[in-house]
């Protein structure tokens, strides 16, 4: 279970477990993706499935 769950970048809205979500995110420098999960909350930027699909209509 994940200690905090993630929220959407731009409606704030919690981000459930098997929701789909968009990710917005740098490539790491480092080599190897070992630490995704990690990696994923320190410097990933959450979208969730509403605000994609508003923003491209
Ligand atoms: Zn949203």
């Amino acid at each position: 279970m994940l200690l905090e769950q993630p929220r959407c970048t731009i409606c704030d809205k919690e981000i459930k477990e098997d929701e789909d979500v968009f990710v917005k995110i740098r490539y790491p420098k480092q080599k190897g993706f070992t630490e995704i999960k990690a990696y994923l909350r320190n410097e990933g930027k959450f979208i969730c499935e509403d605000c994609i699909e508003s923003k491209s209509n």
